[in-house]
């Protein structure tokens, strides 16, 4: 019988009781690492241990002064919240974007959408597509960051910048000193498929061989679709597939068939070129059929903003990831119809609610609809908003939750106390009642 782990003891600097919280978890990416110190002065908050260059940026920015605006005017938040209540019943068609909020915040979007005939779609919903099209269709065979920590023997990163996205994803689950299986841990092939790749943390004990498949990052795909043709026995005539060299690929199909517990990573917002998902596709299938013989998974990184936990909760509320219209008093899922920046572009709803509470480049669009804006102090906007009403950033100015990228854990965020800012599930329920008065 083992020893259960105990639960970290998570502080908070909310009371400044103590001046240095432990194990906080960071919600500036989709990884959550969940092992920051950061301390409280006088000077704001500072990262003291174990943050990448993005936690210290979101956890030690100041906020500039900020105050509810209605009409660009200085209003209280009772008259903001009044305001933009109004702006929605006004509305037939409220478009709710942006969607950059925890747990609690998503809950609250979907109330609101749900009594207002809204529609809803998270901003950077272009990347999570890219795999709720192969899920939808074929389903996937998919590990977790644990067992990639604890398990993988050969780990294959496909057509993305893994670390530009999610700066200590080596750190934590390729290079860690540790493991809960192993001692001394294995060492781990890592393989990149795809040209310019950050490959500068792949580096340390537990990283034996690094292996690179040069090739154009949109064209990461079809060497997959070569690696799974050869791991059948196909022949393939050709003596280069996008740039690699058949021998390479022959080498990785090898590689394959040797691993224990191989793992096949992609981020889907780095899979920034047309028709992504059929990567995805080829990727998810290639994992499955390995599945036959032996044991393989893919990982699904990316997440930042909020992005998995809009789709998670989504998906728990109301059945369809995103791209949800409750006009007719159901939810009805339309991936084409109800992508918000489609929406945007061909001139459709009558008010956009956007909120935005991690970072200040995840900016209201440009759009001739009248806004109301949730907004994190500082967030840039490519027009004045109708209504706009400061939020604090879940586990930095208040409490809450998100889930990570593998869709397995849903982290608490400690209440740092930067701000008295209200949190967006705050204002959204107050908006929700003001609606009913
Ligand atoms: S890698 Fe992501 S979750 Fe981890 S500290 Fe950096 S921004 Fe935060």
């Amino acid at each position: 019988m083992t020893t259960p782990t105990p639960e970290p003891v998570r502080s908070t600097l909310k009371d400044n009781a103590s001046p240095v919280a432990q194990h906080v978890a960071c919600p500036f990416c989709g990884i959550l690492c969940d092992d920051l110190e950061v301390s409280k002065s006088a000077k704001g908050l500072k990262v003291t241990r174990n943050g990448c260059d993005k936690a210290i940026a979101g956890f030690e920015r100041h906020l500039p002064a900020a105050t509810p605006l209605n009409g660009g005017k200085p209003a209280s938040l009772a008259e903001a919240v009044t305001a933009a209540a109004n702006l929605i019943k006004q509305a037939r068609l409220p478009l709710y974007g942006g969607l950059a909020t925890d747990v609690e915040g998503m809950r609250s979007v979907m109330a609101l959408a749900d009594v207002s005939g809204g529609v809803i779609d998270h901003a950077l919903s272009e990347g999570p597509y890219r795999n709720f099209k192969v899920l939808q269709s074929t389903g996937w065979v998919m590990t977790t960051l644990t067992e990639v920590r604890n398990r993988a023997d050969l780990i294959i990163i496909v057509g993305t910048d893994v670390h530009a996205l999610h700066p200590r994803f080596f750190e934590r689950m390729v290079c860690n000193q540790d493991s809960m299986f192993d001692s001394p841990p294995l060492k781990r092939t890592i393989v990149f498929v795809g040209s310019g790749l950050d490959q500068s943390a792949a580096v340390g004990a537990r990283v034996g061989e690094v292996v690179t498949l040069p090739c154009p990052l949109d064209q990461a795909g079809e060497v997959i679709a070569a690696l799974r043709a050869r791991l059948k026995g196909a022949p393939l005539g050709a003596a280069t597939i996008a740039g690699v060299l058949m021998a390479a690929i022959d080498d990785l199909a090898r590689r394959c068939r040797k691993a224990t517990y191989g793992v096949m990573v992609w981020a889907p917002p780095g899979l920034n070129f047309p028709n992504a998902d059929l990567t995805v596709q080829t990727i998810c299938d290639t994992v499955r059929e390995l599945n036959a013989t032996q044991r393989f998974a893919g990982l699904s990184l990316g997440g930042n903003e909020g992005a998995v936990t809009a789709g998670a909760v989504s998906s728990w509320q109301c059945g369809y990831p995103l791209r949800v219209s409750f006009a007719s008093g159901q939810p009805h899922y339309d991936a084409n119809r109800y992508a918000m920046s489609r929406m945007l572009a061909d001139g459709e709803g009558d008010l956009l609610v956007w909120t935005a509470s991690y970072t200040t480049g995840l900016g209201v669009p440009r759009t001739s609809l009248p806004t109301v804006v949730l907004g994190t102090p500082g967030l840039e906007m490519a027009q004045a908003a109708s209504v706009f009403i400061p939020i604090g950033t879940p586990g930095v100015d208040h409490a809450g939750r998100l889930i990570r990228c593998d869709t397995v854990v849903t982290l608490p965020l400690t209440d740092l106390g930067r701000s008295v800012l209200p949190s967006a599930s705050h204002v959204l329920d107050a908006i929700q009642s003001a609606l009913q008065i």
